[in-house]
């Protein structure tokens, strides 16, 4: 055979098919990369109003989506549950929904972490709520402590707090009229970690279980992972 390579016209369907299996490659390997980058991010909810009720301002970290923090509305009131952990993005968070800090009348905070409290500063005028200080590692501000099982009443509503410990070993959840709920970091992702030397998985999964188990819950908010609906309860484990 003339030259001992291959027939010109089958070099040409060989180089391009070449190619496109890199390409393939390259692709499926893109494809890897950003499912796994988005994989943590996807349920973060964009600043904007969620529910008939209800806002949320989106929290970055070096740019990139982290986590959610909210504002119940109750007339021309709000009440956070969580405070983000940048002051200037939380302020242009509410400047985004026209809502004025002065007018966030109380912040319940689920657990110390600095993306939950970092910006309680710009909350100036509110009533800060958290839960068990046993242990806790809560900043030296003033706040107001609630007791396992123990209800608020503000504006008519009712805002129940349980202890949830595991995540932190002073973490806490906040249900709002039964249908609520603010669970922080309880359900901080589907593969859990630690997250500081008192993390207590044991503790975090029954406490997870507890909350599922509640009767009447329509909504169940979390800080890094959206909004779920019962019954999409499913998708977490516990
Ligand atoms: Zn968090």
């Amino acid at each position: 055979m003339q030259g001992g390579g291959l027939p010109s016209h089958a070099r040409r369907k060989i180089l391009p098919m070449s190619a496109k299996i890199k390409m393939g490659i390259l692709a499926v390997v893109i494809t890897l990369g950003v499912t796994a980058g988005v994989a943590y991010r996807r349920y973060v909810y964009p600043t904007g109003k969620i529910l008939h009720d209800l806002y949320t301002v989106r929290t970055h970290n070096n740019g990139m989506p982290m986590g959610n923090f909210f504002l119940l509305q109750m007339g021309d009131k709000y009440v956070a549950f969580d405070a983000g952990g940048n002051s200037e993005e939380t302020r242009s968070g509410l400047q985004r929904l026209g809502i004025s800090a002065a007018d966030v009348i109380a912040v319940f905070v689920t657990h110390a972490h600095w993306d939950h409290i970092g910006s309680l500063d710009v909350f100036s005028d509110a009533v800060i709520y958290t839960g068990n200080t046993e242990n806790s590692s809560f900043p030296d501000t003033p706040h107001r402590l609630m007791m396992d099982g123990e209800v608020t009443e503000l504006f008519g509503r009712y805002i129940k707090c349980f202890y949830t410990p595991g995540h932190t070993i002073d973490s806490v959840c906040f249900l709002v009229d039964g249908k609520y709920l603010f669970v922080g970091d309880l359900f901080i992702t589907t593969n859990d970690s630690p997250f500081e030397a008192r993390y207590n998985k044991e503790l975090q999964l029954r406490y997870r279980k507890q909350m599922l188990e509640l009767d009447g819950v329509e909504h169940v908010f979390t800080g890094h992972f959206g909004l779920f609906s019962n019954p999409g309860y499913f998708r977490f484990r516990y």
